[in-house]
């Protein structure tokens, strides 16, 4: 057993007793869960749950996913924002269902292969749904890591990035990698939070060095500051008495100011721009 086995020991436990109830946690289906992985890549879990369930209500399926025009994937995506997440979503739909047929790859590699699906998700799914041993690191688990082991290699660094992918690895219960990995992440997420962690609740607590050391607040080490830059937008709006006219941004328009789409026409009064 591995000097650090103590780190699972005490996750585990705690996980089983304190996890919310979320609905993609009911059964561990490739589908579902990499739904919920890609909405809440930069969503909410509050704000996201609601669009998890639009999604599998209307596209109950992976193979009617994938039979969706972008469209209409992109109407339910609507104010989740990174429209090109919805796009990536239906692509891969596509993808598990020509090059799969319609099951998910029950492989790391073969998972980076679907699009827009990276490292992170992969290592999601294949330990969530396949029980694979692959170790999940985000933001959470960067925090929950340097705190515990009081790592001070910045997270944004190739050393870093590399340095706490190991010790994920290292860590991972081999037993119960999916809910080690959601073990992690729920308690970055509800106790080991980026300002006033809840130690006293924390089951890593008698072993945490940051706590013992007084450095909760120096961890994680980031080395570059976010850089902010100001950004103008100029909009022409267009009103007429049928309706107002917009031009519709689409994947291949998306992002520059392109001559070959249309001025149209919307049939109802007002409609979102993607
Ligand atoms: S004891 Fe506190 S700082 Fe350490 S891992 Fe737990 S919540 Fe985070």
């Amino acid at each position: 057993m591995s000097s650090r086995s103590w780190f699972s020991r005490a996750l585990l436990p705690w996980y089983r007793e304190n996890q919310r109830p979320l609905p993609w946690r009911t059964s561990p289906d490739p589908y579902r869960i990499w739904l919920s992985e890609v909405i809440l890549q930069q969503t909410r879990v509050d704000q996201g749950t609601a669009y998890w369930h639009r999604f599998v209500e209307r596209f109950p399926s992976v193979s009617q996913l994938a039979k969706a025009s972008e469209d209409q994937v992109l109407r339910l995506w609507q104010g989740l924002g990174y429209y090109s997440r919805a796009r990536n979503l239906r692509t891969a739909a596509q993808q598990v269902v020509k090059e799969h047929g319609g099951q998910f790859p029950a492989d790391h590699s073969t998972l980076l292969k679907l699009k827009g699906v990276g490292d992170y998700t992969a290592s999601a799914i294949a330990s969530i749904c396949f029980g694979i041993p692959e170790p999940v690191v985000d933001g959470n688990v960067y925090r929950v890591l340097s705190r515990a082991f009081g790592i001070a290699t910045p997270i944004d660094s190739t050393t870093g990035r590399k340095e706490f992918r190991g010790l994920a690895a290292e860590l991972l219960s081999r037993a119960h990698p999916g809910d080690h990995n959601q073990a992690v992440m729920e308690l970055g997420a509800m106790v080991c939070t980026p300002r006033n962690p809840r130690c006293d609740e924390c089951p890593l607590a008698r072993k945490c060095i940051a706590k013992a050391e007084g450095r909760i607040a120096e961890l994680p080490v980031k080395a570059s500051k976010t850089k902010t830059r100001t950004r103008h937008f100029n909009y022409l709006l267009i009103g007429a008495k049928s309706g107002i006219y917009l031009r519709k941004r689409t994947a291949r328009t998306f992002g520059r100011g392109c001559g070959s789409c249309r001025w149209w026409r919307p049939r109802r009064r007002r409609r979102r721009h993607y």
